[in-house]
């Protein structure tokens, strides 16, 4: 239809077929689904043992250069691709996206469902609760949170004996130590297992984790835009005895747990990673885990169906997981090693897995080469990086583009010069996919308003900037059928022989790691530490945790830390102003410039559009 109706209209002209269908024309068993409404699904992980010996797809991943605050469509061309590899080129290929967080979608940029004829539908179960993912974190997250607090008030307000004594309760008259306690004497290293036996010092040493409440890490979260969490103080209540403290809420999605779903290949993996996850450092220094607290049982219980991918489809009726949804720039951005392995086997040897990775190539790509595929061992055949003529001008100097406010005449009428200039940073994007040695495709995500001369030129800076190709997708105006040129060029791409490489070895010191991604990727000139920053970077070597992998926090409206800088940043000093770790997820965290956790609304917020129809139940106003 011309002109293209909105996201929610399109999606809900579509009616899904029944997802037990679907995932029967995709090979599943029926035992292997379980089925949420019509058209959801959670797959169950036993398929991996059931497909082992089956020889993996080629591996696709979809990045952007840095984008404008609207997006420039990297869900919808992975959506366009899935649906020109099957509906149109009759190959076998898959979708991974992230679950979008309800921030996004009540606040700035609306939903992540890909949009106009290349979308995963139905639209606003995607956008909304999904499964309940998200939630099922959120649970976990805060469960840690409150045992920690609990666990300090608790230790500062008991005799030793008395904390010991109600430590080690009795079941049904007789005292024994719970397996989780047997593990953390283990770790101690009393090798008791009766209650009664253990001395006065190893009663103390037992109950008392000596958590220093300076040295706190863990925040609590919840999955909503709201500035006003940013930093708190809790335990103001009498009831807790002045064991007040300064704390923050973080953005659901930038939780740990998050970036453990995101990144465990089996149930037994979460659980060990969930127990690992260092939250405090003890009085003499040494780091306070989920396992010390004794609620590892738990948090895997709250998150074993979210291990679990969701299934959903495209409106041309291609095959979706939807599963797990780190930010890109405060989280490691991408979707979950267990859907793309999944999905992999799924689709066959000639088949596709087309995985997105969030924002622009240099947070989202790099993390999903340095420690998506560090963590999954996956290869990547291609990337393909979407840009459009918008972006591209706002680049090369065009005026600031703004979620809510009309487009000024730079970006609705012709303009080379400003198209040419803004290359630069599409340039730069290409080079840093070619340090991890893998084949470039760009996709131009075309608008109505782009002219033929401007998506000729970008193709053509495209391609002398080193892209295997570079093709204009027309799937948000006509569906798949306008992406079939992409599939093509990734199906060439992909028939050659991948160099992957990582950029750094994790063996090398945490401060040369963060100074390697801040040089070859962003172009910084260096970096610099603040006093904070150093001090938990000693901590974090002395505890033992060196040599992971890095997850960076930066601004992803920049090459740099400053958003206003456009095109390609130079002659910029890089700033660490902290350094967090999630050891259960894997990675160090540093926190670049001014980047906060917790995003805020804008004056117009997404949701003033968002309503029910109470008549008919139907949701209005998402995009
Ligand atoms: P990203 O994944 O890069 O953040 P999305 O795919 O979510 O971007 O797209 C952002 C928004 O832009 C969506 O609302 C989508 O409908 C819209 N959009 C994407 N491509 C086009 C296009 N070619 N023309 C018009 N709108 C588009």
């Amino acid at each position: 239809l011309s002109p293209v109706p909105s996201d929610i209209e399109i999606s809900r002209a579509q009616t899904p077929k029944a997802v037990d269908i679907l995932a029967k024309e995709i090979g599943l068993l029926a035992d292997e689904i379980e089925i949420y409404g019509k058209s959801k699904a959670k797959v169950r992980l036993s398929l991996l043992e059931r497909l082992k010996d089956q020889a993996d797809g080629k591996y696709v991943l979809v990045a952007g250069i840095t984008p404008t605050p609207l997006g420039e469509g990297k869900s919808t061309v992975t959506i366009g691709l899935v649906q020109a590899l099957t509906a149109h080129l009759n190959v076998n290929s898959f979708a991974c996206l992230r679950q979008p967080s309800q921030g996004p979608t009540f606040g700035v940029k609306g939903g992540a469902a890909g949009g106009g004829y290349a979308q995963v539908i139905p639209m606003e179960e995607f956008n909304l609760h999904l499964t309940g993912d998200i939630h099922a974190i959120t649970a976990a997250n805060n469960l840690l949170a409150a045992a920690i607090d609990t666990r300090i008030l608790h230790e500062n307000t008991q005799t030793d004996k008395a904390l010991y004594n109600r430590l080690v309760a009795s079941v049904n008259g007789v005292r024994e130590f719970s397996k989780i306690q047997l593990a953390r004497l283990k770790k101690l290293g009393i090798n008791k297992t009766d209650p009664s036996a253990l001395t006065e010092e190893e009663m103390r040493k037992f109950a008392r984790l000596d958590i220093d409440p300076s040295t706190i890490t863990w925040q609590r979260v919840m999955d909503t835009n709201d500035r006003f969490l940013r930093k708190i103080t809790i335990g103001q209540g009498n009831t807790e005895k002045g064991f007040s403290r300064q704390a923050q809420f973080d953005i659901a999605v930038a939780s740990e747990v998050m970036a453990v779903l995101a990144l465990t290949d089996s149930l037994t993996d979460m659980k060990e990673r969930l127990g690992r996850m260092v939250v405090a450092s003890d009085r003499n220094g040494q780091p306070v885990t989920t396992g010390d607290l004794g609620v590892t049982g738990a948090l895997t219980v709250l998150m074993k169906d979210a291990i679990k991918p969701n299934l959903m489809q495209t409106l041309e009726g291609t095959p979706v997981f939807v599963h797990a949804g780190p930010f890109a720039n405060i989280a490691h951005g991408n979707s979950s090693v267990l859907a793309d392995k999944i999905a992999l086997k799924l689709v066959g040897e000639e088949g596709y897995v087309v995985t997105e990775a969030g924002f622009g190539a240099d947070i989202g790509m790099e993390k999903f080469f340095n420690i998506k595929c560090r963590a999954s061992g996956l290869v990547p055949s291609v990337v393909v990086l979407v840009a459009t003529v918008r972006a591209l001008k706002m680049h090369g100097g065009g005026p600031s583009v703004t979620a809510g406010v009309p487009l000024k005449k730079e970006y609705t009428e012709e303009n080379l010069q400003l198209v040419a200039d803004g290359c630069c940073n599409l340039e730069k994007q290409i080079q840093i996919a070619q340090l991890f040695g893998v084949p470039v495709v760009v996709a131009l995500n075309v608008f109505r308003t782009d002219t033929r001369a401007e998506i000729d030129l970008v193709c053509e800076l495209a391609k002398r900037a080193g892209a295997f190709n570079a093709v204009p997708c027309y799937h948000w105006s006509i569906g798949g059928k306008g992406s079939v040129d992409l599939a093509q060029a990734v199906r060439e791409a992909a028939s050659k022989k991948s160099r992957f490489q990582f950029l750094y070895d994790v063996q090398l010191p945490i401060v040369e790691k963060i100074r390697t991604i801040a040089q070859a990727v962003y172009g910084a000139e260096d970096i610099e530490l603040s006093p904070e920053a150093q001090s938990k970077i000693d901590r974090y070597t002395e505890q033992g945790f060196g040599n992971l992998p890095i997850c960076m926090a930066k601004t992803h409206l920049s090459l740099s830390h400053q958003p206003d800088k456009k095109g390609v940043p130079k002659d910029f000093v890089l700033p660490i102003s902290d350094v967090r770790a999630s050891i259960g997820a894997g990675f160090i965290y540093p926190l670049v410039g001014t980047m906060s956790t917790m995003p805020g609304l804008p004056t117009r917020p997404c949701f003033y559009d968002i309503d029910l129809d109470t008549e008919t139940e139907q949701v209005k106003g998402l995009f």
